[in-house]
This record gives structure tokens, sequence and C-alpha cells, in this order.
């Protein structure tokens, strides 16, 4: 689950990697936009296929996605994976999973410092598991975390 304790502790530690703040930021709007993606394709959200919808195949990566979503001929996935690659300084290795039940990104950092369960790298936030918040009633505004994995909140008898 990320928070904003996650966000400012993978921004510190790619400050103290020697990346800068910017491009760390986009990271992590990267990773956002990969996890929306990934999310996608499990579960047939646009723009990927979900076996009704019109679709095109990606001619780099072989997957299905929405014609509509193509730019320069090449799919969202492909689009942003190329967009990773192209701002990640020298020193650092991205890592693109496309399984969104864990960190899609993960970036390998030049002091070997990793914080995944593999060992592999640093785990990019990105603000999916944000998004799957379940809003408490009352108070209008205020959102509280949840996990894809926990069980809603009304089910626990919290709210
Ligand atoms: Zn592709």
């Amino acid at each position: 689950m990320y928070n904003q304790k996650d966000r400012d502790d993978f921004l510190i530690r790619m400050l103290q990697e020697g990346m800068t703040r910017a491009t760390a930021m986009r990271m992590m709007c990267y990773a956002t936009t990969l996890h929306r993606l990934a999310d996608a394709q499990c579960n047939g959200d646009y723009p990927a296929d979900n076996g009704e919808r019109s679709v095109k195949t990606c001619a780099v990566c072989g997957m299905c996605w929405s014609p509509a979503s193509f730019r320069s001929g090449m799919c969202p996935d492909c689009r942003t994976t190329a967009l990773v690659h192209a701002a990640i300084p020298a020193g650092f290795t991205a890592i693109i999973n496309g399984d969104p039940r864990g960190a899609v990104l993960k970036i390998v950092v030049p002091s070997g410092y990793t914080n995944d369960w593999g060992a592999v790298g640093v785990c990019v936030p990105s603000s999916r598991y944000i998004a799957r918040t379940v809003p408490q009633r009352g108070t209008g505004t205020a959102l509280r975390e949840c996990s894809i994995l926990q069980e809603p909140h009304h089910k626990r008898g919290i709210l």
C-alpha cells in the first residue's frame, strides 16, 4: 500500500542516489500510467482488449489495445515504457513488471539499495493504490487507503 510516506521515502532515496527531483517525480507519473494500463490489461478496461471492442495488435509488444490509443504506431504501454527508458539517468536501470498487484515500475539504483521483496530494486510508488480508496461516509472529502487485496471497509464493518 502506497501513501505519502512511501512517496517521500522514494524521493529522498532517489535524491540520495543522484537522481533529480523532477526525474523522480516523472518516474512516479510513469509508474501510475503503467499501473493503470496493467490494471486495464487484467480487467479488460479501456484501452485494453476485453474480447468485445475492436482492437489492434501492437507491433512492439504483441498486446491488443484499442486502435484509438495508438500514437506513432505504439500502444500506450510501449509509449510509456519508451518514455521511462528515455528519462532514466545513466547509472539507473528501469524494470517494468506488468503485474498490477505489486510495483509495476522498479528502479535499480547505483548503490544497489533495494526495498522490494525480490531484492531487485526500488519500488516506484504509483497513485493507483491511493485511487483504490473508499470514501468515508459523513466526512465528504476524507479518503481511507485500502489495499486491493483487502476487503472493502464496509464488509469489515469499519464504516
Ligand atoms: Zn505495445
